[in-house]
């Protein structure tokens, strides 16, 4: 590991307790965008789109400035609706934050290409979560996580627990023990316009279903 890279792990684990301690914020989500390319039903921004109220590129970094120079918050994770919509802004977010802070990008990867991951890098960002909320997106994000965790990135495969079946949920897990990716398994209460949403989870999860993933 490189040794300023070192020192920016040793110094956020220092902030992580400290701040624990003195009730800081350590983790702030930076939500670049509230607009989204998709529509799933069980997430706030799907069909809410309100691009027409992110800020921008100075509003954001004097709040960032805020957390990461008062309060020594040193993990940020940029976040949407979809991030990559704003790809430039996030890109000049990354690269002003990642010297200090840890940061993370969560996308649904649809606008994320292979250069994307290397730039990204190169601006110092430490991790990426690609969330996987359709069977189409499972070739697209298993390639593009394998390319980031050729970079050196700590990379995660997200999938959501909706109505996909069980099958998915086990491709995605196999395929993150077989490349070495962290599988993140996500459980949504809230789904719009769906009264449903709770009998369905607890339809989908059950003791049964889990073994054959877990
Ligand atoms: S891709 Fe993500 S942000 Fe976009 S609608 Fe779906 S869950 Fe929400």
């Amino acid at each position: 590991m490189q040794l300023s890279k070192l020192l920016k792990y040793s110094r956020s684990g220092y902030f992580l307790l400290r701040n624990h301690r003195d009730n800081r914020p350590f983790f702030i989500a930076i939500e670049i965008t509230g607009d989204c390319n998709r529509r799933c039903v069980y997430c706030s921004f799907g069909g809410n789109s309100c691009k027409s109220e992110d800020l921008d590129y100075k509003e954001w970094r004097r709040i960032i400035s805020y957390f990461t120079q008062k309060h020594n918050a040193s993990y940020i994770s940029f976040v949407g609706g979809e991030p990559f919509l704003r790809k430039e802004l996030l890109f000049q977010l990354v690269a002003d934050t990642s010297r200090k802070a840890i940061t993370s990008v969560i996308t649904n990867g649809v606008l994320v290409a292979n250069d994307d991951l290397k730039k990204l890098k190169e601006l110092g960002l430490d991790s990426i979560c690609f969330s996987i909320h359709y069977r189409e997106d499972f070739n697209r994000n298993t390639l593009l996580a394998i390319e980031a965790k050729k970079l050196d990135l700590i990379t995660l495969l997200s999938v959501v627990v909706y109505s996909q079946g069980m099958e998915l949920y086990r491709d995605v897990l196999k395929s993150c023990i077989k490349h070495n990716l962290i599988f993140c398994f996500n459980l949504c209460q809230q789904f719009n316009n769906s009264p449903t949403a709770s009998n369905l989870i607890k339809n989908i999860i059950t003791p049964e279903n889990l073994s054959e993933v877990i």
